[in-house]
């Protein structure tokens, strides 16, 4: 089996089926993505030229419904990456119970490099070209990496153009004015921060935790603020100029600023933090969130780590070799899967909204988030306890189960949208 990132994440699935007894045809059928489309996308520059970038939308599993995931601009992206995450996203959906299958898009790009009326062309391009396989009952797309609301709203407006009609369903993590969610902006942290609370006594974890991060960007900002506002101490963080750490903790506030300003973490060294020339891995800490991007914490780093427990919000951060030293270490892990789904599942809540029209108030999104997280986060840890496993077998295992429902529900002649 050749070393890619959707083989080395199609070993937690192996192992979740060691637990269950599940058909053979369900493990095939979850083994492979059902349909990768790949496109060049040919965008008109500002100076008049013209240039092309790779693009692809990936729809992993529909099963359980619709295809859920993130579009990501990044320079790295590759094809098999978009397949990982859209595997992974198949099971963040089941492990929340949402009616979604998994999806993921990429563009290979820099967007730091576009300008604004650029970075619209290309957007407006991406669903131009996926259009044909994208809409609100087939496949949903949403932010991730370097994309955000502007983008979405963008990718709306033109989905609007194309169909017609305005179709506000057909993507999630829109700007309010377009039919965006309140609550979506923080989600992701929020869902990890109430599972973590939830599961506190459970995890051994101290009243007042000092927390390292990893990556400062949408994921990581949200979560400093909300255990800082709880008087939980933020003792590192880093993004890609490096990390900054102050023991007694770092002033959330002026960091959070500091990256609005659009300067990164360490510019505050010397003044509000320690600059560390490595990241933030081996902090001493009692959680450590690893919100940046994938297979950061590997074999070559892992026996470093000090923190008891560590709160995946970046998706597939810890290659499965790390994980089993930091099993042997003793060191809980609250998986992606389960730990970073409150994004998913707020966008899930956005489609709700905008296909009955009627928008709820940002405490009734919130209730409603923490609600799902805490059934959830409370069944992956019983599944964990009642099995002896860990919490990653355990959501795996908890999402597998379901998915091997729907799977034998639909027969022999699986329905596929296309
Ligand atoms: P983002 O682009 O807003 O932030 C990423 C951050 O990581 C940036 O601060 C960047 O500087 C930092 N970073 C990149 N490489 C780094 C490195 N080598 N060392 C330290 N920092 C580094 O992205 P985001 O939306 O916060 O997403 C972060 C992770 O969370 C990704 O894995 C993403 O797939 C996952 N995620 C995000 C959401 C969401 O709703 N935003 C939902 C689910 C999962």
């Amino acid at each position: 089996m050749t070393d890619s990132l959707l083989n080395r994440a199609l070993v937690r699935l192996d192992e979740a089926a060691t637990y269950l007894e599940v058909d053979p045809d369900v493990l095939e059928k979850l083994k492979f993505p059902r349909e990768t489309t790949k496109m060049r996308l040919m965008i008109r520059m500002d100076d008049g030229s013209r240039k092309s970038f790779l693009a692809w939308r990936c729809r992993y599993d529909d099963t359980r419904g619709p295809t859920k995931g993130g579009i990501r601009f990044h320079p790295q992206a590759t094809e098999d990456e978009t397949e990982a995450l859209a595997f992974w996203m198949t099971f963040k959906c089941a492990v929340m119970n949402l009616p979604f299958g998994g999806g993921k898009g990429a563009v290979r790009v820099d967007s730091h490099d576009l300008s604004k009326a650029e970075l619209e062309r290309l957007s407006r391009s991406y669903m131009q070209a996926f259009s044909r396989i994208i809409g609100p009952d087939r496949d949903i797309p949403a932010p991730d990496v370097y994309t955000n609301a502007m983008i979405m709203g963008w990718m709306a407006d033109e989905y609007n153009h194309i169909s017609g009609e305005i179709i506000p369903a057909v993507i999630t993590g829109k700007p309010i004015a377009l039919g965006g969610s309140l609550g979506r902006d923080d989600a992701t942290a929020r869902g990890g921060y109430y599972l973590v609370r939830h599961l506190t006594r459970e995890l051994g974890l101290p009243k007042r935790m000092s927390i390292a991060i990893q990556g400062f960007g949408n994921a990581g900002q949200h979560i400093a603020r909300l255990f800082a506002a709880d008087g939980h101490a933020i003792v590192a963080v880093s993004d890609t100029s490096g990390a900054i750490c102050s023991p007694g903790g770092l002033d959330v506030e002026q960091l959070l600023s500091t990256k609005q300003q659009g300067l990164p973490v360490t510019s505050l060294a010397g003044r509000d933090g320690i600059e560390r020339r490595d990241d933030v891995l081996d902090i001493d800490c009692d959680l450590l969130v690893p919100a940046a991007m994938e297979d950061m914490i590997h074999a070559g780093n892992a026996a470093a780590i000090r923190a008891t427990v560590v709160l995946e919000l970046a998706n597939g951060p810890i290659t499965p070799d790390a994980d089993l030293i930091l099993r042997d270490k003793g060191v809980v892990i609250l998986p992606d899967i389960l730990a970073n789904a409150g994004g998913v599942t707020v966008s899930y809540f956005e489609w709700v909204q905008n296909r009955q029209g009627l928008y709820w108030p940002l405490g009734e999104v919130h209730d409603r988030l923490r609600a799902i997280m805490e059934r959830e986060g409370g069944a992956v840890w019983q599944v964990s306890r009642d099995t002896g496993t860990s919490c990653r077998t355990a959501a795996y295992v908890h999402a597998l189960r379901r998915l091997a429902e729907a799977i034998e529900a639909h027969g022999t002649q699986p329905f596929f949208t296309s």
